[in-house]
This record gives structure tokens, C-alpha cells and sequence, in this order.
């Protein structure tokens, strides 16, 4: 089970030295939870480390102390690496080329929670699919490396759990991350002082955005997707950044009927990031998939090389294919609905 794993973890985290640790880019909470959590064990076991995410930490986590510096490049490292521990991320690309280029040459451990994840360490893999995060399962490894779960580490493992639930909401909010919050709490983290210095830090130009782009959304494919477009011009017009639209397209997933929430963001003339959401059986990292993306069953996302328009098209019609590829496998037999996860 669980702990055999966490305990083989821990094993190989001892074994690596000079370790890249590393997240997947545009870090969220979970993959700099992550990283801290884990920069913390790697210290408690004396191993020599460096933390690495592109392009850095997002604004509403400046709040958050991590146990080394946090490097976006990788042309001046502190040593040479020779290992990478690889974390809330299942493919390398998502790492960014440079430490996907560097990858084959070091030996690699990778802690991860998403479907579908390859299990890209060399040395040795947990993908956990029923993880709600992977600040979960690296405390885990902590907890089995027989480190008290307090103080850096604590706050790592409480910010991936918190933001990877959103907010001990969703269906991934199982009795295993409750009771691991509630250690936590025991050992003395405060949630509600996290939520406040994460949440409270909106700009105007970021409320201004989201009224505005409120007003922009969409009922398409007879109410049952939510749609809203993102244009870069938004971002100049109300000084904002793309990740001030963080938890926005939960909002979209609000509207009564709803079954998928697409967000459109337009990062360059012919290039879009876009972000899924659905409830219960409702499988949009399928319809990532076939845009090549990826993510959780009800949250996905991932970047196409079209135009906003092309790329709205090509996201109604994968949802339109795997809608109809679901009604016609519910023939078969019911769906049983599983853990939705996000993060
Ligand atoms: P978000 O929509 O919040 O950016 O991402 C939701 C989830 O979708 C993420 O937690 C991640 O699992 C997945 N995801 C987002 N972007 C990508 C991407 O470019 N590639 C892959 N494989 N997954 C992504
Ligand atoms: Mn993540
Ligand atoms: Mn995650």
C-alpha cells in the first residue's frame, strides 16, 4: 500500500545526490508545495539540492518561504546536477525544454498524481492517480523518512493540499487528505492564515479582469458548456496577468446545467492555453487528450498552436466527439463515476 511506497521514497531520496528538484512550469500551489516539502527532506537527509520551476513562483504565492532559492534557469546551476526529483508533473515537456534536454543524463525519481502519468523517473516512480495532490504523497514520504511534519515541510504539504482540493471542496477531498490536514493543523499549521495571504491579493486590474470577463461568458452547445475567450489585449487593458485568471474557469462551472467549463486564453497570435473543468463522470481530460493536452478527469487543460476562434472550434468538437463516444460506451454499461481530482 501506500506506506510501502512512501517508504521506498524515502529510500530513494536517500540514494540521490545534487538533485534538480523539480516542478511542472507555470508552477500552481501544489507544485511549489511540493517542491518545498520536498527540498526539506532532501535537506534533513543531507543531500545536496536545488529547486527549479519556470518562469518562478506565481504573485499570489510571493507569501510563501521556500527552503532554497528557486531557480527559472538552469544555465548557472549551484553544482552540477546529477539527479532530478520530478514532481506533480507526468510528462517532461511539461518541465520545460531545458531540464527535459538534461533528463536522459541524470538519474530521476518522479512523485506524481496524474492519470495517465508514464512514470518518467529512471530510478524510480509513484504515480498515484487517488492522490487529491502530490504534496500528499510527498508528505507521506516524509512522514516515512520519520521527519516531524512541522514548520517549511508542514506548510509545503498544507499548500498543495489546500490548493489541489480547492479548498477541501472537491470530490478528491478524501478521508486520507483530511486526516493528513488534520495532523497538520495538530502539529501547529494555520489554514485560515494561508487562505488569507493567498487569496487577499488581488490588484484592481485583476477584479476589473474578471468582471469583465464575467460579462464575456457563454452558454454554447444548447447550455451545456460554459465558454469564455481571454485575448492578450485583456491583459494590457487592465494591467493583469494571465495568472490572475487562476480559478476562474471554476466560476464558469457554476452555471446550473453546466456539464463542461471551458476557459480560452489567447498567449500569442496562434497560440491558446485552454482549461477544462466537468463534475462526476464527465471526462475532460479526454477532450484534452485529443488536443494533446492533459490533467484529471474533471480538470484539464493544455496549449494548442491555433487561433482563438480555431481553437474554440477544435475544443467544442472534441467535447462534442467525446460526449458522443461516452453516450455510446454508457450503452454498454453504466459509468461508474470516479474520484474527480484536480491540481
Ligand atoms: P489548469 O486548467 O488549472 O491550468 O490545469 C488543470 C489541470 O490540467 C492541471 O492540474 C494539469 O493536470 C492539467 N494541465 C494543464 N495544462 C496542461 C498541459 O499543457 N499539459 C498537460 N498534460 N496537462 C495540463
Ligand atoms: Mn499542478
Ligand atoms: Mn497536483
Amino acid at each position: 500500500g501506500c506506506r510501502e511506497h512512501a517508504a521506498r521514497m524515502a529510500a530513494a531520496l536517500a540514494r540521490l545526490d545534487d538533485v534538480v528538484v523539480a516542478a511542472h512550469a507555470n508552477p500552481d500551489g501544489d507544485a511549489v508545495g511540493s517542491l518545498a516539502a520536498a527540498g526539506h527532506i532532501l535537506r534533513a537527509l543531507g543531500r545536496r539540492f536545488m529547486l527549479y520551476a519556470r518562469p518562478g513562483l506565481p504573485r499570489y504565492l510571493d507569501f510563501f518561504t521556500l527552503p532554497a532559492p528557486l531557480y527559472t534557469s538552469l544555465e548557472r546551476p549551484p553544482f552540477a546536477p546529477r539527479a532530478a526529483l520530478l514532481l506533480d508533473c507526468g510528462e517532461p515537456e511539461r518541465l520545460g525544454p531545458e531540464l527535459a534536454a538534461l533528463l536522459p543524463r541524470l538519474e530521476s525519481v518522479n512523485i506524481d498524481h496524474h492519470l495517465g502519468g508514464k512514470g518518467m523517473g529512471s530510478v524510480d516512480n509513484w504515480v498515484d492517480p487517488d492522490a487529491a495532490a502530490t504534496a500528499q504523497l510527498v508528505g507521506y514520504v516524509a512522514l516515512a523518512a520519520g521527519l516531524p511534519l512541522t514548520g517549511g515541510l508542514a506548510q509545503g504539504v498544507l499548500l498543495g493540499l489546500v490548493t489541489d482540493t480547492g479548498g477541501f471542496a472537491h470530490g478528491n477531498t478524501s478521508a486520507a487528505v483530511l486526516a493528513l490536514t488534520a495532523h497538520l493543523v495538530a502539529e501547529g499549521c494555520d489554514l485560515a492564515d494561508m487562505r488569507e495571504r493567498m487569496d487577499n491579493t488581488w490588484t484592481l486590474g485583476h477584479l476589473h479582469l474578471w468582471g469583465e470577463l464575467m460579462g464575456r461568458a457563454q452558454l454554447l452547445e444548447g447550455g451545456s458548456v460554459a465558454f469564455c475567450p481571454v485575448y492578450l489585449e485583456d491583459f494590457r487593458r487592465h494591467q493583469a496577468f494571465k495568472e490572475d485568471l487562476e480559478g476562474f474557469v471554476e466560476h464558469l462551472r457554476r452555471l446550473r446545467g453546466t456539464r463542461v467549463a471551458v476557459l480560452l486564453r489567447e498567449d500569442a497570435p496562434e497560440r491558446c492555453k485552454f482549461s477544462l473543468r466537468s463534475f462526476g463522470p464527465v471526462d475532460v481530460r479526454a477532450v484534452a487528450v485529443r488536443l494533446g493536452g492533459g490533467g484529471h478527469r474533471n480538470a484539464a487543460g493544455g496549449t494548442v498552436h491555433l487561433s482563438l476562434p480555431a481553437a474554440q472550434a477544435a475544443l467544442l468538437e472534441a467535447i462534442r466527439l467525446e460526449e458522443r463516444e461516452r453516450s455510446a460506451g454508457a450503452e454498454e454499461g453504466p459509468d461508474v463515476a470516479k474520484n474527480p481530482e484536480s491540481g
